[in-house]
């Protein structure tokens, strides 16, 4: 489930803005979204994997158990190992798109190494962004070697009224 920092910045959402957030922006706000769906009880984490042009998204995922089984982690206090599948790994299962069309990457958490190669190996990945750190960036190089370009980005964050104002309008 969300940590409660993790759900204090959602619920901050935010700020009314007079400039329009970037596409990429946008696409790290909503892994941010898809992490609220997580059943992982360690940590909350979503990944979406769109096209290089911004328009189409291929796949997503947030990490946790098989589909329709019963939710939650075999091992609670193994961090990376509780038995969930990562987030990435479901984006990577759920990606609708042959290997050689080129990807973005968005992440709320920097990907560990096994999911690293995982999208090392889903191929035609050009960038990953990222919001938060993982506590190794073991995978940077596993990354790099495949030029993907990473980049850090954090989620917008919209003011709780002014969704509502949005929703009733
Ligand atoms: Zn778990
Ligand atoms: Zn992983």
């Amino acid at each position: 489930m969300m940590n409660p920092e993790e759900l204090e910045v959602l619920e901050r959402i935010s700020g009314a803005r007079d400039d329009r957030p970037s596409l990429e922006r946008l696409f790290m706000t909503m892994a941010h979204f898809m992490a609220l769906r997580s059943t992982c009880s360690r940590r909350s984490v979503g990944c979406l994997i769109v096209s290089e042009d911004d328009r189409h998204v291929l796949g997503m995922g947030y990490n946790g158990g098989a589909s329709h089984q019963e939710n939650g982690c075999e091992r609670p206090k193994e961090s990376g190992n509780c038995g969930c599948l990562h987030a990435e790994e479901n984006a990577i299962i759920n990606c609708y798109a042959p290997r050689s069309q080129p990807k973005k990457v968005f992440t709320t958490v920097f990907p560990c190494p096994q999911c690293a190669k995982r999208l090392v190996n889903l191929g035609g990945v050009v960038s990953l962004f990222y919001a938060q750190d993982y506590h190794t960036d073991a995978a940077i190089n596993t990354l790099s070697r495949a030029n993907i370009i990473i980049y850090q980005l954090h989620p917008l964050l919209f003011p709780k009224d002014f969704i509502e104002a949005k929703l009733n309008s």
